[in-house]
């Protein structure tokens, strides 16, 4: 007697096969904190993540200044970087959970100060310290965004692939293929997190880095080369 039973052969009819239709699935962030259906390369450096993030309600950009993704992969695995990168092709890594917070901000300038709005007294004592990057940090980080700038406990990173040269003091300028991938990714995060073009923030304007760091990587919208600048999802 045979040990095992039968439970019946599925039977998949010709009709069925026929009738199979192409899926469109959603592009949304996923309840692990990745991005799903976007075709986006998922490679999580748990290095990176620094725990739970605030919202996202920003978007800061960056640039590498490297030649390649696989050079800025390893120096991610460090733990210092962003949740996605752009490489030259436009290929889109997601190298962190969108839950997690990354280390890619670094110290805030005063937005108050940036914009000529502080209250008088504010800005007599910032401008008493004088060059005093942790000490603006300091006080700014108390208030609430968007009164501040985005700092790494609420704001979403991409870096782009794109090199630095010392000599001119340019940056290069993002691809063809990286302009769209990056304005894509955008209108998506934008859409997920309710996020408009204000929260998108250049790294070197609101920190102290390189000047044009973030520059000439997005013209808003979300859209460049023909894309929707307006959609509903499912997207593309
Ligand atoms: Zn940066």
């Amino acid at each position: 007697m045979s040990r095992f039973t039968v439970v019946g052969g599925s039977v998949t009819s010709l009709v069925e096969n026929v009738q199979r239709q192409r899926l469109v699935l959603p592009i949304h962030v996923g309840t692990n904190g990745y991005v799903q259906n976007a075709g986006f390369t998922i490679r999580p450096v748990p290095a990176l993540e620094r725990g739970p993030m605030d919202g996202p309600r920003a978007i800061v950009l960056h640039r590498t200044d490297s030649s390649t993704a696989e050079g800025t992969m390893r120096s991610f695995a460090r733990g210092v970087g962003t949740h996605f990168l752009v490489d030259k092709d436009g290929t889109v890594t997601q190298a962190a959970s969108l839950l997690q917070k990354t280390a890619h901000v670094g110290k805030i300038q005063s937005r108050c100060r940036v914009d000529r709005v502080c209250p008088a007294d504010e800005a007599r004592m910032i401008e008493g310290w004088g060059w005093a990057p942790s000490r603006v940090h300091g006080h700014e980080k108390k208030k609430a965004y968007p009164a501040r700038y985005p700092m790494n406990e609420d704001s979403v990173g991409i870096e782009t692939v794109a090199l630095f040269d010392r000599t001119s003091k340019q940056w290069e300028r993002p691809t063809e293929d990286q302009s769209r991938s990056i304005a894509r990714l955008i209108a998506i995060l934008k859409n997920e997190y309710g996020l408009s073009d204000a929260d998108i923030y250049e790294h070197d304007a609101i920190s102290y880095k390189e000047p044009g760091e973030g520059a000439g990587l997005y013209d808003g919208g979300g859209a460049t080369d023909g894309m929707p600048v307006r959609f509903s999802p499912p997207f593309f």
